[in-house]
């Protein structure tokens, strides 16, 4: 008779590794529209592309494919624990959200200081 617990037992009980979830939830969140707050809302075009209109419907518009955006490399210790990459992940997802609104908003001050300096 033995007090040992289950080595198997023990073992399930380990936290799994997440490496996996997180490359899939990171996968998915590339996938994802990016979040757009402040910007006008945009048409889901056909192959992915984030099409942004012009406010005075002149028929200018702004094309994003974000599915074509790269991610940058992750940033991590050399002694990274799975919430060290999550927050990588996390932070670059934020980086590229912060890009695509800036580049989207840009181009739509472009446009109007061209072709609706009036405004
Ligand atoms: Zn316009």
């Amino acid at each position: 008779m033995s007090d040992d617990p289950d080595p198997d037992a023990f073992e399930g009980r380990l936290p799994t590794p997440a490496i996996e979830d997180l490359l899939r939830a990171r996968h998915e969140a590339e996938l994802a529209p990016p979040v757009v707050t402040g910007l006008p809302m945009p048409d889901f075009a056909r192959g992915g592309i984030v099409r942004f209109r012009c406010l005075f419907d002149c028929g200018w518009h702004h094309d994003e494919n974000p599915g074509l955006e790269r991610s940058g490399p992750l940033l991590l210790p050399g002694d990274f624990t799975t919430e060290d990459l999550s927050a990588a992940i996390s932070s670059a997802s934020e980086v590229r959200s912060k890009a695509f609104a800036m580049r989207v908003e840009q181009a739509i001050a472009a446009h109007l200081a061209e072709a609706h300096p009036e405004r």
